[in-house]
C-alpha cells in the first residue's frame, strides 16, 4: 500500500488532501504515516483516526497536552513543535503533500526530497525562496516534485507529451480577486473582510488576501520561473474573473494548450495524487452554455506593484525571492492585525526588497539552507521595521 503523509492538513488544500484520500477509501487505500496541523487539534485528531495515522504533529508545543488527550487509547503517536514536524518529514513514506502556508513549508518539503519521496507541493512559498535549492534537492535524491498550485498542475498538464524547447510563452491566469473591480483610489482604505471576500476560491485566509493584492500571482510567477525553468520574459499574466482556463502554455508554432475545469482544489490535488494515472474525481464538469462566454483582462502594474516586484526578483534571482516571501508574510501579518493599509503591504515590501538589495548581496546563490533562513530572518527584521514607519504616519 502506498504510503502519505500530509503536512498542514487541517488547512483548506489539507481538507480537500482529505476529502480525496477519504473518497479514495481511506485507510484501506493508503498506509498514512503523518498527518500535521496547527491548533485545530480537535481536527487534526479527527483526520489521524480516520485515515489511521501512525502520527500526528501539531506546531505548537502548548497544543501537546490537548492533542494527546484527543488521541488517548488510540495507539496514534503524539508530537509537538516546529521539530517534531521536521522529524515527521523524515519518516519514511512515499507522497507527501505540502500544505503548510509560508516559508515554514520549505523545510519539511526539503527532507522529504531528501528521503526520495514525491512532493505534491502546494507550498509555493517553497519555491519562491529556494527555488534552485528545492529543484537541486529533488534530482540529487532522484526525488519528483509535482506541482498542486492549480495554475502550476494546469501548465504541468498542458505539457504532457510536448518538449519545453517548443514553448514560446506561458500564460497564468488570475482571478483578480475579492477587489478586482474596486476604483483604484478606494484600495487604500480597502479592509480585512473586504480583501477575503474572494469571487471564485474558497483557500484560506492568507493566500485570499495575496490573491485580492497580487501577491499570490506574484509568487506564482517566480514559482513557474522556478519550476519550469523558463525564461521570465516567456511568462505572462492574464485576468480571467470566470476561473475555468487555470493556465495555458503556447508553443512556437502558436498552438496554445489550455487546461480548463471548474475552480476546486480537489482537481489539481488530485491530479497529483494519481499521477500518471488520470483517475475519477468528485469535481463539477464544466456547463459551456452555462457559462456563456470566458473574459480576459490585462493586469494594470501601476495597481498591482506585486507584478513589477516579481519581475525584479525573477531578473535578481539568488536569495531575492526568499527576502521579497518573508517581506510578504510580515506584511500580511501587519495588514491582518489592522496596523497598516492594504497598500501599504506592496510598499512594504518594495521597501525592505530595495533596501536588502543595497546592504547584501541578493542576487547570490543559496548554497545551503542556512543562507536562505538567514534571508528570511534579515527580510522579516526589515519589513517589521518598514512596517511600523508606515503604522506611524
Ligand atoms: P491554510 O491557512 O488554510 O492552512 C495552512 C495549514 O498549515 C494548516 O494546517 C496550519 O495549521 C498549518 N500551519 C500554519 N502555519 C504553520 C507553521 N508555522 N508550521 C507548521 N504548520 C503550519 O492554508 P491553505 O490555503 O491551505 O494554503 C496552504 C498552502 O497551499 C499555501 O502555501 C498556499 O499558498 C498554497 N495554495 C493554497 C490554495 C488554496 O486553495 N487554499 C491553492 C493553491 C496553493
Ligand atoms: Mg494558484
Amino acid at each position: 500500500m502506498r504510503r502519505i503523509s500530509v503536512f498542514g492538513a487541517t488547512g483548506s488544500v489539507g481538507e480537500s488532501t482529505f476529502d480525496l484520500l477519504m473518497h479514495a477509501g481511506g485507510p484501506a487505500s493508503f498506509d498514512t504515516v503523518a498527518l500535521t496541523g496547527g491548533r485545530n487539534v480537535q481536527r487534526l485528531a479527527q483526520m489521524a483516526v480516520a485515515l489511521k495515522a501512525k502520527l500526528a504533529v501539531t506546531a505548537h508545543d502548548d497544543c501537546y497536552e490537548p492533542l494527546r488527550l484527543a488521541l488517548s487509547g488510540t495507539g496514534i503517536h503524539v508530537a509537538a513543535g516546529t521539530s517534531a514536524i521536521l522529524d515527521a518529514a523524515d519518516a519514511p513514506t512515499d507522497w507527501v503533500m505540502s500544505a503548510i502556508v509560508g516559508a515554514a513549508g520549505l523545510e519539511p518539503g526539503l527532507r522529504a526530497l531528501q528521503q526520495g519521496a514525491t512532493l505534491a507541493l502546494a507550498n509555493k512559498e517553497s519555491l519562491v525562496t529556494a527555488g534552485q535549492l528545492l529543484m537541486a534537492t529533488a534530482a540529487a535524491h532522484g526525488a519528483r516534485i509535482l506541482p498542486v498550485d492549480s495554475e502550476h498542475s494546469a501548465i504541468f498538464q498542458a505539457l504532457v507529451g510536448e518538449d519545453i524547447s517548443a514553448v514560446d510563452r506561458i500564460i497564468l491566469t488570475a482571478s483578480g480577486g475579492a477587489l478586482r473591480d474596486w476604483p483604484a483610489d478606494r484600495l487604500a482604505i480597502a479592509k480585512v473582510t473586504d480583501a477575503l471576500a474572494h469571487p471564485n476560491w474558497s483557500m484560506g485566509a492568507r493566500i485570499t488576501i495575496d490573491s485580492a493584492s497580487m501577491f499570490n500571482k506574484a509568487l506564482e510567477v517566480i514559482e513557474t520561473r522556478e519550476f519550469f525553468d523558463v525564461d521570465p520574459d516567456q511568462i505572462e499574466v492574464i485576468i480571467h474573473p470566470e476561473s475555468i482556463i487555470h493556465s495555458m502554455v503556447g508553443y512556437r508554432d502558436g498552438a496554445i494548450m489550455a487546461h480548463l475545469g471548474s475552480p476546486d482544489m480537489r482537481h489539481p490535488i488530485g491530479y497529483a495524487l494519481n499521477w500518471p494515472v488520470r483517475a475519477p474525481l468528485p469535481v463539477a464538469r464544466i456547463d459551456f452554455a452555462a457559462l456563456g462566454r470566458l473574459t480576459f483582462q490585462s493586469p494594470d502594474e501601476s495597481r498591482y506593484p506585486a507584478l513589477r516586484l516579481a519581475r525584479e526578483v525573477m531578473a535578481l534571482r539568488g536569495l531575492s525571492g526568499a527576502a521579497l516571501n518573508a517581506a510578504k508574510e510580515i506584511a500580511l501579518d501587519h495588514f491582518m492585525d489592522g496596523r497598516i493599509g492594504f497598500l501599504d503591504m506592496a510598499a512594504v515590501v518594495d521597501a525592505t526588497v530595495s533596501q536588502l538589495s543595497a546592504e547584501t548581496r541578493l542576487g547570490t546563490a543559496a548554497t545551503a539552507i542556512e543562507d536562505v533562513r538567514a534571508m528570511d530572518h534579515l527580510a522579516r527584521i526589515r519589513a517589521t521595521e518598514h512596517a511600523i514607519k508606515r503604522q506611524l504616519r
